[in-house]
């Protein structure tokens, strides 16, 4: 199963790829969290990377494609995976086609701008262990404090209110057009993204078992 999920920067895909990886044993790759790691261990992928990240903007297409190619190429693709946040530009689809991907279904998690706007605005990031928690929906014990290992919460430096515009405004404007190239395609299925995440994941998992 070859899988893509799309959506707005906080519509839930890194949360229903990991759920839909479990079920269907097959690896979720994340183009952001690859892209995060790169920065952290100073490679060339991550010195490209780093000012488009922080700015909200997207990394240059051949910069993520190179990364996505390689990734794909692994053992334990063989038997399929998950996209998160790869596509996001028209060029990285057919990109993707052109290295022969067959796509079984591109799945979209619809959420309002406002929604997310709320969502990424109460994100915080542990900066030492890198858990992840909301200050409405998963607060840690104490505020400002990991659970996990005491380190300290920070707000993601493109969780900023001007950057989360910013990432909202790319998105509509690259990201979005990739509903209409997988409709065309046949492989497009829209689910409601507000819904409670368990049935988020169920929907998807129907739509997978059709
Ligand atoms: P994410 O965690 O998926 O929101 O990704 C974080 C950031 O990584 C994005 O705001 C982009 O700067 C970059 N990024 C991740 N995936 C891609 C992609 N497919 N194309 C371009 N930039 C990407």
């Amino acid at each position: 199963m070859k899988l893509i999920l799309l959506g707005a920067p906080g519509a839930g895909k890194g949360t229903q790829a990991e759920f839909i990886c479990d079920k269907l044993s097959i690896p979720s790759i994340s183009t952001g969290n690859i892209l995060r790691e790169a920065v952290k261990n100073g490679t060339e992928a991550g010195k490209a990377a780093k000012s488009y990240m922080d700015a909200g903007a997207l990394v240059p297409d051949e910069v993520v494609i190179a990364i996505l190619k390689d990734r794909i190429a692994a053992d334990d693709c063989k038997n399929g995976f998950i996209l998160d946040g790869f596509p996001r530009t028209v060029p990285q689809a057919e990109a993707l086609d052109q290295m022969g991907v067959s796509i079984d279904a591109a799945i979209e998690i619809d959420v309002p701008d406002a929604v997310i706007e709320t969502r990424l605005g109460g994100r915080r990031v542990c900066e030492k262990c890198g858990a992840s928690y909301h200050i409405v929906n998963k607060a840690p014990a104490v505020e400002g404090i990991c659970d996990k290992c005491g380190g300290k919460l920070i707000v993601r430096k493109d969780d900023q209110p001007e950057t989360i515009k910013d990432r909202l405004r790319v998105y509509h404007e690259q990201t979005a057009p990739l509903a209409d190239y997988y409709r065309k395609a046949g492989k497009l299925h829209t689910v409601d993204g507000t819904q409670e995440i368990g049935a988020i994941t169920a929907q998807i998992l129907k739509i997978l078992e059709a």
